[in-house]
């Protein structure tokens, strides 16, 4: 995963000032570097039996839907609000740069589905703890949740209650 870590570009005082933000476009770039997030994630997730995976808005749909694949399960969004056309729930939570809503169809989960949870970053964990509500209140239990990269420095996991978390790269 060094590999990755080198792909990731660090852009200082995005979206604000004192945030350093890692923008994983060069890794997109890369077909060999996304097959290698995939089959990592793949790799860490078959034994756990999951049901689903559910891909935050909107970095967390492009891995999301290549490990469901890769898995051969369904993919779930969970968006920001107003972008779901159907019956939805919702969730708001604190973010590391402000306040933020998150959604999701009714339908996007079966009770019972183990869920892994994907995203591209783990910051300060609000996001991920929001989706991972979202998915319990549909009455399906999360699996794991899986990042790209882990800011550790955030202390994130500790938003997320002790549930599994595989990150590829740690900050
Ligand atoms: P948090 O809720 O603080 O864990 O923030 C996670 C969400 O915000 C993820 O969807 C990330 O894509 C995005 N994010 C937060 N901090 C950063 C950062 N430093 N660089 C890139 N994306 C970030």
């Amino acid at each position: 995963m060094e590999s990755i870590r080198k792909l990731v570009r660090d852009i200082p005082d995005f979206p604000k000032k004192g945030i350093i933000f890692k923008d994983i476009t060069p890794v997109l770039g890369d077909p060999g570097a996304m097959a290698r997030i995939t089959g990592a994630f793949e790799h860490e997730l078959e034994h756990l039996k999951p049901t689903r995976v559910v891909g935050i808005e909107s970095r967390g749909f492009i891995f999301g839907a290549l490990v469901a694949q890769a898995l051969n399960l369904p993919f779930s969004p969970v968006r920001k609000p107003g972008k779901l056309p159907y019956e939805k729930i919702s969730v708001s939570y604190t973010l590391e740069y402000g306040q933020g809503t998150l959604e999701m169809h009714t339908d996007g989960l079966k009770r019972g589905d183990r869920v892994v949870v994907l995203d591209d970053l783990l910051a300060t964990g609000g996001t991920a703890a929001a989706a991972g509500q979202l998915v319990e209140k549909l009455g399906a239990t999360v699996a794991a949740f899986g990042f790209v990269i882990e800011l550790g420095f955030l202390k994130g996991r500790e938003l997320l209650g002790g549930r599994k978390i595989i990150s590829l790269v740690s900050y």
